[in-house]
């Protein structure tokens, strides 16, 4: 009797433990300690308000090892810890905020034919992060904040709430020129590379849509049609540095499979 009394008293912890680790769970966000991480913290409120991030679901097991990949190359260069969250939105999309926090749209887990064509995705995302892209894009078009940004003193709650409604905006429209992509598309090579994730993914991408209906297109690839000048300003950078990228396969038929759980029930982080 003894024995079976402790026999199932050690089992749960096991299996509560086991459980813990199979169920795919959303990150905590990183506490404010400058602008940067204020800002992605607003943004973060208003997706959570929204009810679109997913705390937890098994495709963060299918995204964990590939996120984590990347946070092992990037992070030496972005001073807050990368944090990966799976969102619900209607359209296929990857998007990073300030401070590190990376949204990848259930959709797109999906959407995309390999692995390769995903870790691109996110490699470029976390690319616009080191690049401070959205940061100095706030600062062009909010030209009131200016002194605000940039400043060492926080924004304050209400300044911070209504450029987090305006950078989400941004992210659900064409946000950055054409430039700022491909720089994006150039340093996500090197990390994808760097990562052993074939960086001929992003290119894949692209072709595949580059003749598409433009209602068709995806949210990542929306300045259609400079999806030419994005896939030529890529080739030109794995031709000029043949050391890292002449060992990839330029081939989509060699690319490797996406496994992605189907079917799989979400659970939303609620307010
Ligand atoms: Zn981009």
């Amino acid at each position: 009797m003894r024995s079976h009394y402790l026999r199932r008293a050690c089992a749960i912890p096991i299996l509560l433990a086991v459980a813990s680790v199979c169920s795919g769970q959303a990150p905590l966000p990183e506490p404010v300690t400058d602008q940067e991480t204020e800002l992605g913290l607003a943004v973060y409120n208003e997706l959570k308000a929204k009810g679109e991030i997913v705390e937890t679901s098994p495709l963060y097991d299918t995204l964990r090892p590939i996120a984590d990949a990347i946070t092992r190359v990037a992070q030496s260069r972005y001073d807050h810890p990368f944090k990966f969250f799976v969102v619900h939105e209607p359209k296929p999309n990857a998007f990073a905020t300030p401070g590190g926090n990376v949204y990848v749209v259930d959709s797109l887990f999906y959407f995309v034919k390999n692995s390769e064509q995903f870790a691109g995705t996110l490699c470029h995302e976390v690319s616009h992060t080191i690049h401070r892209d959205a940061m100095e894009r706030l600062k062009e078009e909010q030209k009131i904040q200016l002194r605000e940004i940039g400043a060492a003193l926080l924004l304050g709650p209400s300044i911070a709430e209504m450029l987090a409604i305006k950078m989400i905006g941004d992210m659900h429209s064409l946000a950055y020129s054409r430039d700022v992509e491909s720089r994006a598309d150039v340093t996500g090579s090197d990390i994808c590379a760097a990562t052993g994730y074939n960086p001929w993914g992003l290119v894949w991408l692209f072709d595949e849509f580059q003749n598409a209906d433009t209602k068709k297109i995806p949210q990542l690839l929306s300045d259609h049609p400079a999806n030419n000048t994005r896939i030529e300003t890529l080739k030109e950078h794995f031709r000029e540095n043949p050391t890292v990228f002449s060992k990839f396969d330029s081939r989509p038929e060699k690319a490797t499979p996406f496994a992605v759980p189907k079917n799989e029930a979400e659970h939303f982080l609620r307010p």
